[in-house]
């Protein structure tokens, strides 16, 4: 996919995710990521300003495609919000959903991270635990081993190797955003 320059819009490339997934998550937010990919490759067009936010979320979407997708997801699940509102009014229901787009980020990452675990066998209900916690949701990785029946040096020995390679890819994915972006020209210019 190649990349059409655009004027700078965005003052970082943490605005440009967290807006694109704000609004991806108002908008669509029952499509799994698949179609919000392709929402964001057909949003073509030449400069932000003016432009619409759905026009605006598309090209960042777009953007977001052309790096690497687990880069991409580790993104999405820093910057969606983890919650949206709900009003189904039912009265076992706090008030709040998950947020689809956040969920299916952090639910292909619980897959996509098994290679750097480098053949250890771990459940998938303790890799999500973990990418969870990462994101910031409050939850006790002691607990969540002790309910799998996991001891608790295996659940850590192994939460630690998750945590390092989230870490590091977080740090090159923002690299590589940032250098999307950059490139895009939809950062405003430090100079200017
Ligand atoms: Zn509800």
């Amino acid at each position: 996919m190649e990349s059409v320059k655009h004027e700078g819009i965005f003052r970082s490339a943490h605005e440009a995710v967290v807006f694109a997934c704000n609004y991806a998550a108002q908008q669509y937010a029952m499509s799994p990521m698949a179609k919000l990919l392709q929402r964001g490759s057909s949003g073509s067009g030449r400069g932000l300003i003016g432009l619409d936010g759905a026009a605006q979320s598309g090209m960042v979407l777009a953007e977001l495609g052309n790096i690497d997708y687990v880069q991409m997801l580790v993104l999405v699940a820093r910057c969606a919000p983890r919650k949206e509102r709900c009003e189904c009014n039912h009265s076992c229901c706090g008030g709040w959903k998950p947020n689809p787009l956040y969920r299916d980020a952090v639910s292909q990452l619980a897959d996509l991270v098994v290679p750097a675990l480098g053949g250890v066998f771990t459940l998938r209900r303790f890799r999500l635990a973990a990418i969870e916690k990462f994101f910031g949701e409050k939850l006790k990785m002691k607990d969540v081993a002790a309910d799998l029946n996991i001891p608790p040096r295996t659940a850590e020995r192994h939460a630690s190797i998750i945590n390092a390679y989230l870490k590091d890819t977080e740090k090159t994915a923002w690299t590589e955003w940032y250098g999307q972006l950059d490139y895009a020209g939809m950062l405003f210019s430090q100079n200017s």
